[in-house]
């Protein structure tokens, strides 16, 4: 059970580069993304995918995203319990909904809280490997956390870049972790132009969303778990899409999967999720663009989906239209709503952009989108309990009614 890593491509030029040095983006300025001996991964997952004759495997294997080692970066592990988090059936809301086989994945449980904890897993396994000493990284919250957890664990040195207005949370985490914080005034672009000026003078590695190649690696890992946890794939996948980078990771691993034999040709459809005041992937979908437009004042409480100009935007806009995907915004509103029904229906206290998964469902079952009958696995990215602003602010716009219409498991309305 080893890494089957080969070289990296881009995925713009299709240039290949060695995967033994620290590196960022293509010369074309394409992202790199890493290429495995499928051949080789697939004689060990292969058979241990394989329902019948997985289990003897299976336990052999350790319960974090490290138990997909052929298909991840070489390198000792940093981990910290990343991954195969709990795909949870959602009775009750999907009665609500009118969908029968609606699921949760819930990466809240995920070390410090976020999905962003499988990617950099991966990326500073990858730097540490490598030699890097100072990582770098520009975030609009999440992202910053969880690389400063891995940094420390690492023994790396972190610096953190992020808007002002990030949730406290986000910057208490960091602090704690012993990363240097700089906030600026603006937005996570300006925080990227920041650390990509900063980066060069000081020597730090870059491990910005898309800019690195293992942090989608470490995110196509919700693709594969998908895949153990169901035993085959769902139709539907409704995910709330800043960069991008899960929605372009979990895409990957379908197309390695297929490649090793594990799956058909036929995919999930995806959907992209977005704010209504950030939705460049929205915009390009709906125009028929291949790539967005910078999204002018960006501004939500999602802190996650304010990502005006993703980098990898022509990668997921591919992935949405060959699986015929859609993308859907939902306001702020809307978020708020859905995240307190989800928690009192459920007991999932959902970050605001896993609960924009929630109001996207509704939106695309009331239009006939979705059929009662679809496997749709809607993707909580992070946990409610960082964002205590947001809260604050819808309880205090919306005052105590009964919560969330809340009727008994299996009262049948
Ligand atoms: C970063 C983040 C997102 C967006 O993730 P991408 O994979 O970059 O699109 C969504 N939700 C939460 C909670 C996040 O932290």
């Amino acid at each position: 059970m080893q890494s089957t890593l080969t070289h990296l491509e881009c995925s713009r030029c299709r240039r290949p580069y060695s995967h033994e040095q620290l590196i960022n983006l293509c010369f074309c300025g394409g992202p790199l993304l890493a290429r495995y001996d499928l051949h080789a991964a697939a004689r060990t997952l292969t058979p241990w995918f394989r329902p019948d004759g997985g289990e003897p495997l299976r336990s052999l294997r350790p319960t974090t995203m490290w138990r997909y080692r052929e298909l991840l970066p070489p390198g000792e592990p940093v981990s910290l319990g990343e991954g195969l988090t709990p795909l949870l059936h959602v009775r009750r809301l999907g009665d609500r909904l009118g969908l029968s086989k609606l699921f949760i994945k819930d990466e809240g449980l995920n070390p410090t809280g976020s999905f962003k904890a499988r990617g950099l897993s991966a990326a500073v396994t990858r730097a540490r490997a490598l030699g890097a000493e100072t990582v770098a990284i520009p975030t609009a919250g999440n992202a910053g956390g969880a690389l400063a957890a891995y940094a420390a664990q690492a023994g790396l040195r972190c610096v953190v870049v992020m808007p002002a207005d990030t949730p406290s949370a986000n910057v208490l985490e960091c602090r704690a972790f012993g990363a240097e914080v700089i906030q600026l005034d603006g937005l996570i672009s300006d925080c990227g132009r920041y650390v990509a000026e900063q980066a060069r003078r000081r020597n730090w590695f870059e491990v910005t969303t898309l800019k690195e190649p293992y942090r989608i690696e470490g995110k196509k890992t919700m693709g594969l778990e998908l895949f153990e946890q169901l035993g085959r794939l769902p139709d539907v996948i409704i995910y709330p899409a800043g960069g991008g980078v899960g929605l372009i990771g979990m895409w990957k691993a379908f197309d390695e999967l297929e490649a090793m034999g594990c799956i058909s040709p036929d995919r999930p459809r995806m959907v992209a999720v977005q704010a209504a005041g950030c939705a460049p992937v929205v915009e390009a979908f709906e125009k028929g663009g291949e790539s967005c437009e910078f999204w002018e004042h960006a501004h939500t409480i999602a802190s996650g989906l304010r990502v005006p100009k993703p980098l990898g935007d022509f990668l997921m806009l591919a992935a949405i239209r060959s699986s015929s995907g859609t993308a859907v915004a939902v306001s702020d509103a809307e978020m708020l709503r859905a995240a307190c029904e989800l928690a009192a229906r459920e007991g999932i206290f959902a970050s605001p952009e896993g609960a924009a998964t929630v109001a996207a469902a509704c939106h695309l079952k009331e239009q006939g989108w979705l059929n009662a009958q679809e496997t749709v696995v809607l993707f909580n990215t992070g946990s409610g309990y960082k964002y205590s602003e947001a809260w604050t602010q819808a309880l205090r716009e919306q005052p105590a009614e009964s919560p969330a219409g809340r009727t008994p498991q299996g009262s049948g309305t």
